[in-house]
């Protein structure tokens, strides 16, 4: 039985479907204004675990992740959020419409999710589709005393008609008493309460991006995109929530507000959880920093793969720490990362050719308890290198519990079973290089030989030659 770190009640506790055998889950996805950088993709592999995981274990998953195409601001902390969404300010740096900046950006987010073997959701619903069902719950919303039309004619939602909040994060109402000036910007810009948040803001001068409502002309906020995609296409009880730390507070505070006093309204229970267990991924540092567009340290998929690395070395770096613990990923850690996968799919194509034996039941038990005890990766990887080393087990036995355990690795680990092993181990390009030096050799051509030879280095392969010819190996 799967057992997650519950970021509202603490503690790990096991995650059970209120449907028997149906797990449902809805996790934040990206705001397409941009591409995915790899801390980014940190937690989007943190729902793929999961997944994988209670599949394993015989659960049915329903995976929800929307794709935030509008609404998103500049500036979502500040208590009056009025800077310019982050889509329309890079339309216009890059001199196209939102819409096309969004779908680009989604692509390219589905895209690395692949070269990352994480699994598409079984819906993947875009906020600039969902807004007839956004408006409708802000009705709702307006209805049942929770959310007013503030005096600048924009919708909020009162915070103090919400009993729980705070619940998720720890920041009581009383505790966000804002400095006196913003306090003031708040209550001028048309809030009742200085906590209160936007449901749907007025468009203003904006013409873009911007919808019919009861309301006005304007766009929702972000924190209801949420709560109406996953009420839409969940229903009113959630099994589980995922999403960066980031978002504990304030986007999941305020959906799970929402969420539930809109479910009240319809007859809930009070004090009715839509969300039964709330997990987040702690943050992804790079080389020591944090990893974020405004500090201007960003790696991505694509600078993973241009420095010659096989994508999911990166998903390997990844498992190498816990996801509820910051981790710092270098290009050693990735670097050795990938040797590692190619010394894993070499031996298990070795292994491969002799007889099939029985899993390592050990090594089995110790995979599976390890991912279930919290998603702890790293103590999975620590098992299967010992079984790697262990003599006493046979290259059958091997073979079969590293294929197995590779359904929740996610690494391609039988890719090179039944394919030449050295030829199929070498980098891209490599082997047209070394026949390019063979020639040259031929040909007595020694300086083309010893370019090609600097730049087989370059791409980590080290030439020898001898009187048979060049050997090549791995550097
Ligand atoms: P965004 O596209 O900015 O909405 O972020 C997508 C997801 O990435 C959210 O769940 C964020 O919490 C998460 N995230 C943002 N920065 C990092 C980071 N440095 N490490 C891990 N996750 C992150
Ligand atoms: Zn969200």
């Amino acid at each position: 039985m799967l057992r997650l770190t519950d970021t509202q009640t603490k503690t790990v506790r096991e995650v059970t479907p209120a449907t028997p055998g149906v797990l449902t889950v809805y996790a934040c996805g990206p705001t397409v204004y941009r591409y995915a950088h790899v801390g980014n993709l940190r937690t989007f592999l943190l729902t793929d675990l999961v997944r994988r995981t209670a599949e394993l274990g015989g659960l049915r998953v329903r995976l929800v992740q929307n794709i935030t195409d509008v609404g998103h601001l500049a500036d979502d902390t500040s208590l009056d959020a009025t800077g310019e969404d982050k889509l329309l300010t890079q339309a216009r740096l890059e001199d196209k419409s939102p819409f096309a900046i969004a779908r680009f950006y989604e692509d390219a987010f589905h895209r690395d999710l692949a070269l990352l073997n994480v699994r598409p959701a079984d819906s993947s619903p875009r906020a600039s589709e969902w807004i007839p069902s956004m408006i409708s719950l802000i009705s709702r919303l307006i209805d049942a005393g929770s959310a007013y039309v503030g005096g600048d004619g924009s919708v909020y939602f009162a915070a103090r008609s919400y009993d729980g909040y705070g619940g998720l994060s720890g920041n009581r109402l009383e505790d966000l008493r804002a400095g006196h000036r913003e306090d003031a910007a708040a209550l001028a810009a048309g809030k009742r309460f200085h906590a209160d948040w936007a449901l749907w803001k007025l468009a203003g001068t904006a013409r873009e991006m911007v919808w019919d409502s009861p309301w006005g002309s304007g766009f929702p906020g972000w924190h209801i995109e949420c709560s109406a995609m996953s009420l839409d296409l969940l229903g009113p009880v959630i099994d589980l929530h995922t999403g960066g730390i980031d978002l504990r507070f304030p986007h999941h505070e305020d959906e799970r507000a929402q969420s539930n006093a809109a479910t009240v309204a319809a007859g809930a229970p009070s004090g009715h959880e839509v969300v039964r267990h709330w997990v987040h991924g702690e943050h992804l540092l790079f080389e020591g920093r944090k990893m974020a567009k405004s500090t201007g340290n960003v790696v991505l998929v694509s600078d993973v793969v241009d420095k010659g690395h096989d994508p999911l070395a990166l998903r390997l770096a990844f498992l190498s720490s816990r996801y509820r613990q910051q981790a710092n990923l270098s290009w050693d850690a990735i670097a050795g990362a990938d040797r590692t996968l190619t010394r894993w799919r070499t031996s298990v194509a070795t292994w491969a050719e002799q007889p099939s034996e029985a899993m390592d039941a050990a090594t089995h038990d110790a995979v599976l308890e390890a991912f279930e005890d919290d998603l702890d990766t790293p103590r999975a990887l620590q098992a299967l290198r010992r079984l790697e080393k262990d003599d006493s087990v046979g290259p059958g036995a091997k073979f079969e519990t590293f294929v197995w355990a590779d359904r929740l690795l996610g690494l391609d680990l039988a890719r090179l079973v039944g394919q030449p092993v050295e030829q199929a181990v070498l980098p891209p390009g490599a082997a047209e290089l070394l026949a390019a030096r063979a020639e040259a050799r031929a040909a007595k051509d020694f300086s083309a030989s010893d370019r090609l030879r600097d730049e087989l280095g370059a791409l980590a392969v080290a030439v020898k030659d001898t009187p048979e010819g060049q050997e090549w190996s791995l550097s």
